[in-house]
C-alpha cells in the first residue's frame, strides 16, 4: 500500500512499466525473425474486471481491513506464471478471492485467522504475488464458504538492525528495493536477488525457499534465515535468533517453504552483510554446453564459491547478449572485502578451461537477466508460449538428464526455441533452468501449457532431478513433488498442519 500506483492486472509490475520503447521493438524484431508464421498481435489488458459479489460479509471487527472492489480482488485472483498471464490477458479470473485483507499488525494477522478458522474462510498469504506454481491462486476447493487474500503489504519495514551481529528483524511483506533502501541507511545490505526482487517480499522467499543471485555457497534464502516470527491457527512462534544450533530438527526450516500452509511468517531476523568493496568478474567460451559444466564442476568441487557462475548455452548466450551463438559462455564473478579477489576468479579460469571472453559480457548478462520479467510479459501478450522448468541433480545424473529434457521440449513442443543455463552449482551437482518460447496455439494455450509442463516434470523426475529447484511446489508442482518426497515424511508434514492449522484454513491446496 505503500507503493501509490496501480499494480498492472495483466503482466509484471505496475501500470505504466515495462520495457522502453526502443526495447519494445528490439524484442519484436527479434520474435517476428524466430517465429515468421506468428502473428505477433499484441493483446491489450482487460479494461473492467466484473466478479461475483463477495459469498461472505466482511464480519465486524475486520471491516477496516478488508477491500472487496474487482479490481484488488482480481489483482490477487493469480500469480505471474504463464497460465496466469495468459488467463490474466483474457480477462478470466476464476479463483478471485471474496476479500483481500491488508493487515496493519500481527494482532490483524490472528484475528483474520481466528474468523477464519470459525467460519471455514480460507485464508491465502500474498507476498509479491510473483509465484510462478499457483501459490497465490485461491484455489482452495468447495469445502470453504469464501476466499480471503492476506496481503502482507502494510508490514514492510526494517524493525530492528543488531550492526553488532549483522542481522536485521525485517517485516515479510517488505519488498526487494524497499529492503535494500532501508539497509543501505545502516550501510547493510541483504544481497538477495531472485529475477523477481522487484516485486516480491522477504516473506514470499522464506515461504517459497527463494533462489537468490548467489550462484554457488549460500544459494537459498534459507540459508539467512536467523530467526522466525509466524503466526498460525494456533498462536504465535517465535524461533530463538542463533548463529547456528544443534538441538533437534530446525525449527526455521519448518517454516521455510511452507508456502503459507502452516502459517503467516510476520517477520524475521536476516542474516545481513555489508556491502562488498570489491568484485572480479570474467566471462568464458566452451565449444559445448557440457564441456562448460565439466569447468564448473571443477570450480565448485575446488572448493571456490563464486558469487556468479552462470553457464549459458549457446542459445542463452545469444539471446541474453552475451555471446554470438557459436559456444557456452560462462559468466563467473566473485565479491569480497577486505581482500582482493582477483586471484580467486584467476583461479576459477584456471580450473574452468574455456577461452576467455571480453569482459563487459556479464554485465550485459546481468541487465537482460533483470530486465526479463517484462520481456516474458511482451511475449505473452504477443500470443506466444514461454516458460520455464527448473531443477537441481547429481552431477553424475546430470549429462543424461540434460539430454533427455532437451528431447522431451524439442518433441513436445517442435517450433519452440529451448535454451538452458546452469542457475545456480553446488559441489555434488547443478541446476539447470530450461527456457521455451514458442508459437501458442490461439485459445488452447493453458491445455498446451499443461502438456509441456506435465513432460518436463515427467523428465525431471525421470532423470533423478526434483521438481522444483527454487520455485515452490505451490498447486502446480504438487502431484510431482508427492511423487519425491518419502510417504513418511508426507505424513509427518500433514500431522504438522493438522497440529498448526487444525480447522485447515490455512492457504489449502498448496504443499499438501
Ligand atoms: C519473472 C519471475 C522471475 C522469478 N525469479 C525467481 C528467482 O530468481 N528465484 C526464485 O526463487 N524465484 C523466482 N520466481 C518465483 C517467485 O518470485 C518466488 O517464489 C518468490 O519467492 C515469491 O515471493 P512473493 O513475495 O512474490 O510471494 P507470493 O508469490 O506472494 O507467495 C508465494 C507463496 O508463499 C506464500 N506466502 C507469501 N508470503 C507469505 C508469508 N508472509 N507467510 C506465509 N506464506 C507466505 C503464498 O501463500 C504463496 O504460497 C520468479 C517469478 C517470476 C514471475
Amino acid at each position: 500500500v505503500e507503493d501509490p500506483r496501480r499494480p498492472k492486472l495483466a503482466g509484471w509490475g505496475n501500470e505504466g512499466d515495462g520495457l522502453p520503447a526502443d526495447g519494445r521493438e528490439t524484442l519484436l524484431r527479434t520474435l517476428r525473425a524466430a517465429f515468421p508464421d506468428a502473428p505477433l498481435r499484441r493483446a491489450e489488458p482487460p479494461r473492467r474486471v466484473e466478479l461475483p459479489a463477495p459469498r461472505v460479509d466482511s464480519p465486524h471487527g475486520l471491516v477496516e481491513i478488508l477491500r472487496a472492489d474487482p479490481r484488488e480482488r482480481a489483482v490477487h485472483a493469480l500469480g505471474k506464471g504463464y497460465p496466469d498471464l495468459v488467463r490474466a490477458f483474457r480477462g478470466e479470473f476464476p479463483h478471485a478471492p471474496d476479500h483481500v485483507a491488508y493487515p496493519a499488525d500481527e494482532a490483524d494477522v490472528a484475528r483474520l485467522l481466528d474468523w477464519a478458522a470459525a467460519e471455514r474462510v480460507a485464508i491465502v498469504p500474498f507476498g509479491g504475488g510473483s509465484s510462478v506454481v499457483g501459490g497465490v491462486e485461491p484455489d482452495v476447493g468447495d469445502g470453504y464458504r469464501a476466499a480471503v487474500s492476506l496481503d502482507l503489504a502494510r508490514l514492510g519495514r526494517v524493525l530492528e538492525v543488531d550492526e553488532v551481529s549483522r542481522a536485521a528483524r525485517v517485516q515479510a511483506g517488505t519488498r526487494g528495493p524497499s529492503l535494500e533502501r532501508q539497509l543501505a541507511a545502516h550501510g547493510l545490505t541483504f544481497r538477495h536477488y531472485p529475477q523477481s526482487f522487484e516485486h516480491s517480499t522477504v516473506g514470499g522467499w522464506i515461504a517459497t525457499r527463494s533462489g537468490g543471485h548467489f550462484a554457488t555457497g549460500r544459494t537459498h534464502v534459507d540459508e539467512f534465515v536467523e530467526g522466525l516470527r509466524v503466526v498460525t491457527a494456533r498462536g504465535p512462534v517465535e524461533t530463538r535468533r542463533l548463529p547456528a544450533s544443534g538441538a533437534g530438527p530446525d525449527a526455521n526450516r519448518l517454516f521455510c517453504g511452507s508456502e503459507g500452509a502452516l502459517g503467516v511468517i510476520v517477520d524475521a531476523w536476516l542474516r545481513v552483510q555489508k556491502r562488498p568493496e570489491r568484485r572480479a568478474a570474467a566471462a568464458a567460451a566452451f565449444p559445448t554446453f557440457l564441456a562448460g559444466a565439466e569447468g564448473v564442476r571443477r570450480i565448485v568441487q575446488a572448493g571456490l564459491q563464486p558469487a556468479a557462475c552462470r553457464l549459458l548455452d549457446p542459445v542463452e548466450a545469444l539471446t541474453s547478449g552475451s555471446g554470438d551463438g557459436s559456444a557456452a559462455v560462462l559468466v563467473l564473478g566473485f565479491e569480497a572485502s577486505g581482500f582482493d579477489p582477483a586471484p580467486l576468479l584467476a583461479d576459477a579460469l584456471g580450473l574452468a578451461g574455456g577461452s576467455r571472453l571480453e569482459r563487459e559480457a556479464g554485465g550485459r548478462w546481468r541487465e537482460a537477466f533483470l530486465r526479463l520479467p517484462y520481456v516474458y510479459e511482451e511475449i505473452v501478450a504477443h500470443g506466444l508460449l514461454t516458460g520455464t522448468f527448473e531443477t537441481a541433480v547429481t552431477w553424475s545424473r546430470f549429462p543424461s538428464l540434460h539430454g533427455d529434457v532437451s528431447r522431451t521440449l524439442a518433441d513436445a513442443a517442435p517450433d519452440a526455441i529451448v535454451s538452458c543455463r546452469l542457475a545456480y552449482a553446488y559441489p555434488d551437482g547443478p541446476a539447470p533452468y530450461y527456457t521455451v518460447v514458442a508459437p501458442a496455439r490461439a485459445g488452447a494455450e493453458l491445455e498446451q501449457w499443461r502438456d509441456l509442463k506435465a513432460a518436463a516434470s515427467e523428465a525431471l523426475l525421470a532423470g533423478g532431478g526434483t521438481i522444483t529447484h527454487h520455485h515452490a511446489v505451490g498447486r502446480e508442482h504438487r502431484s510431482w513433488y508427492e511423487r519425491e518426497a518419502p510417504p513418511l515424511v508426507l505424513d509427518a508434514l500433514r500431522a504438522a498442519k493438522r497440529e498448526l492449522d487444525p480447522a485447515g484454513v490455512l492457504n489449502p491446496g498448496v504443499l499438501l
